[in-house]
């Protein structure tokens, strides 16, 4: 499939937030797809075709290729499935799915059906990550710190799905901490956790957690949901070249203080570039350890409660 004259025929699922603040964005800048149809139970996309169910917008439109499915994580799995069966490339926004086996059982089924699925981590893509990586891979590491801390009134306003069974709660941006985190630092497991639960949810409003590496290197993740005024989205590692701070979600890199890496987002963009370059390649890029650590912490976590929480 060459670009710009054979676009990837693409429909989107679940046209929610996400969808209108970043793929339809980077969608209509990207000639590698052409964005022909939606569904979705409530939300449209103006100037296509509209339907209010994955099912019905396969039967009318054949020729689709490939499908972004955005809606919350507990209702993705069967749209994925009949995407997959009918031979249709499948972008999975993040997290990919409410457990690790459902989306193990679609990598499957995307290789039994020839087709590629794409657990999409946006985070991975912010701008000073590769340089992260590549300043850790070039030193000895002592420890690392995550502390991803925000307020979820002004990110996730009466968003209910997140505070349900499924909705991750904090670990749904903290997710995205693990996403760099998992591609920048060695191969890490929980050690222990302690999971904030307001007593009115069913998901957590904090998480403190410590990871070890293999070779025996704390690393402390904090996560809050209480964070009012400034916000943090930092991983911190003690080095024998100097402190690194990458900040921003990933967007800036600082060595001892010193910004070595600060440049503009383009974090969907990339995404979709990644997700074209796998269905011209014929694989899938499906990497579960972020959604691991997340199922690690509720296996292993204690259950703390905390006042309620209302939004
Ligand atoms: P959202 O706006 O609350 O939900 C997206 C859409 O999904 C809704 O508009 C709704 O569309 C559909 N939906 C909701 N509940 C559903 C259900 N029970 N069954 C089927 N469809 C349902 O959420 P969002 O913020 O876009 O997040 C969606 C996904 O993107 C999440 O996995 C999230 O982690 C990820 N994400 C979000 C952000 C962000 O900043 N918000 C950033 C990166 C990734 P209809 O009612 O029209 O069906």
């Amino acid at each position: 499939m060459s670009s710009n004259s054979n676009p990837i025929k693409l429909g989107i699922v679940g046209v929610g937030k996400i969808v209108r603040d970043q793929h339809l964005p980077a969608l209509a800048k990207d000639r590698d797809y052409r964005l022909v149809a939606a569904a979705s139970r409530h939300g449209k996309v103006d100037g296509i075709a509209n339907f209010p169910d994955i099912e019905a917008m396969l039967d009318a439109v054949p020729e689709l290729e490939a499908v972004s499915l955005c809606m919350p994580p507990q209702f993705r799995y069967d749209a994925a499935r009949t995407a997959l069966e009918a031979k249709k490339h499948v972008f999975l926004e993040k997290p990919p799915g409410a457990t690790v086996s459902e989306v193990e059982d679609l990598k499957a089924l995307a290789a039994a059906n020839g087709v590629s699925l794409f657990a999409s981590w946006h985070s991975r893509y912010a701008p000073a990550v590769e340089a992260a990586r590549d300043f850790l891979g070039s030193t000895t590491i002592r420890s690392a710190a995550i502390n991803w801390k925000e307020d979820v009134r002004r990110w996730h306003p009466n968003q209910d799905w997140i505070w349900a069974p499924g909705g991750f709660g904090v670990f749904d941006p903290g997710i995205n901490a693990l996403s760099i985190a998992t591609h920048i630092l060695p191969a890490m497991f929980i050690t222990s956790a302690v999971l904030d639960f307001p007593e009115n949810r069913a998901a957590p409003i904090a998480a403190h957690i410590a990871f070890r590496t293999s070779n025996g290197l704390p690393v402390a993740m904090e996560l809050d949901w209480r964070q009012t005024g400034p916000q943090s989205w930092d991983i911190l590692a003690e080095t024998d070249n100097g402190a690194m701070v990458l900040s921003g979600g990933g967007s800036k890199l600082a060595v001892d203080g010193r910004v070595v890496h600060d440049e503009p987002e383009a974090e969907y963009p990339m995404l979709y570039r990644r997700f074209a370059e796998i269905v011209r390649a014929g694989v899938s890029d499906v990497d579960l350890a972020p959604l691991q650590h997340v199922a690690d912490a509720f296996m292993l976590g204690r259950r703390n409660m905390v006042e309620a929480f209302f939004d």
